[in-house]
C-alpha cells in the first residue's frame, strides 16, 4: 500500500483495509489538531489508488471491513465517492462494510438521499468529529461548524441509515470553558443521538496554534482531576441515549468503556473513586495520541 504522510485511522478500524484515497484535510485549521498541519487537502494520484486497490485484491482478502483515509473522505463529490465504492464492489467483492471520515460540512452537503445511496454500496459508517458541543469553545479552536449544524449532520447520518461514531474531546475548553464545554456536549449528544461515542482527552501538540496559546496563558489546560470531574459532569448529563460510550483512547487518564444507559452508573462510580484518591490514573507518562 502506498501511504503518504500522516494516516489516521479510528482505534475500531485497527482490523480493517486502510485505503488512501485522498490526502490531509479539507478543513485543516482546527487550532488544537496536528494530525495534517504539513499538508494540503489533495486526492490521490488514479494510478497509485489502482496499484493499492491490486494490492488489496492480492493481499487483504480476509479483511471483510475497508477504511477510506485520510480525513474528511466524504468531502468529495458524490460521483468520485460512487467511483470509489463501484471499484471496492467489483475488486473486492469480500468487503461488507466501508468507513471514513466525514466533517458536518461534509455530511451537511450531501442529500440524505446522497446518503442512502452510498449506505446501498456498502457505507456502513461515519466518524464525525464533534470534539465539543459549546459554540464557543467550536468558535475558539476553529472547527467549521456550530453545535446546531453537528446535531443537524449526525442527525443526517442516522437518517439515511448509518452508523454514527462521534468524537469528544476533554478539556477543549481549558479551564475558562470546562463547565460549558461539559453541560453543552451532553445536551448535543442528547439531541443528536449517536451510536457510538469516543472520548479523548486533549493533549497539546507542538505544532499547533493551541500549543502557543497554552505558551502565552492565555489558554489553560486542566490538570488530570478537572478533566474527570469534566468527564463525570459530561456523563452524568446524558439522557436517552442507548449507545456505545468509550473513554479508552490512550490520552485518557481513566479508561472507561461500555455502553449507555447499562454502565452510566458504573461509570460515573470509576470516575468518583479516582476524584476521592481510591483509584489512581494513567501516569502522564503512559498517555499518548
Ligand atoms: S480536527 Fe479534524 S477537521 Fe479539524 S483540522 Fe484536524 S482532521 Fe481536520
Amino acid at each position: 500500500m502506498h501511504y503518504t504522510g500522516t494516516v489516521i485511522r479510528p482505534p475500531s478500524e485497527a482490523d480493517s483495509i486502510i485505503l488512501q484515497v485522498t490526502t490531509g484535510c479539507s478543513h485543516n485549521k482546527c487550532s488544537f489538531c496536528g494530525a495534517y498541519k504539513d499538508q494540503t487537502f489533495a486526492i490521490k494520484d488514479p494510478a497509485i489508488v489502482a496499484e493499492d486497490f491490486e494490492f488489496a485484491r492480492t493481499y487483504c482478502k480476509r479483511q471483510k471491513r475497508l477504511f477510506l483515509a485520510d480525513g474528511d473522505v466524504l468531502i468529495l463529490s458524490q460521483a468520485r465517492l460512487l467511483g470509489f465504492f463501484k471499484e471496492i464492489k467489483e475488486k473486492l467483492p469480500w468487503v461488507n462494510k466501508v468507513s471514513l471520515y466525514g466533517s458536518a460540512k461534509a455530511i451537511r452537503n450531501k442529500t440524505i438521499e446522497e446518503l442512502q445511496v452510498l449506505k446501498s454500496l456498502g457505507l456502513d459508517r461515519v466518524y464525525m468529529g464533534l470534539e465539543s458541543g459549546c459554540d464557543e469553545v467550536l468558535q475558539h479552536v476553529k472547527k467549521d461548524s456550530t453545535a446546531l449544524q453537528m446535531i443537524e449532520a449526525g442527525q443526517a447520518v442516522k437518517k439515511a441509515g448509518l452508523f454514527l461514531s462521534v468524537t469528544v474531546l476533554l478539556g477543549l475548553g481549558g479551564k475558562e470553558l470546562t463547565q460549558a464545554h461539559a453541560l453543552e456536549t451532553a445536551a448535543t449528544l442528547n439531541r443528536m443521538q449517536p451510536n457510538q461515542i469516543a472520548v479523548l482527552t486533549l493533549m497539546i501538540l507542538e505544532n499547533t496554534p493551541l500549543a502557543r496559546k497554552v505558551q502565552e496563558g492565555s489558554f489553560q489546560l486542566l490538570s488530570p482531576m478537572e478533566t474527570l470531574k469534566e468527564l463525570y459532569s459530561i456523563i452524568s448529563n446524558l439522557s436517552g441515549l442507548r449507545c456505545q460510550f468509550h473513554a479508552n483512547h490512550a490520552s485518557t487518564y481513566l479508561p472507561l468503556s461500555g455502553r449507555l444507559p447499562k454502565d452510566q452508573q458504573l461509570f460515573l462510580t470509576e470516575i468518583s473513586k479516582v476524584v476521592s484518591g481510591n483509584l489512581s490514573t494513567v501516569p502522564e507518562h503512559r498517555r499518548a495520541l
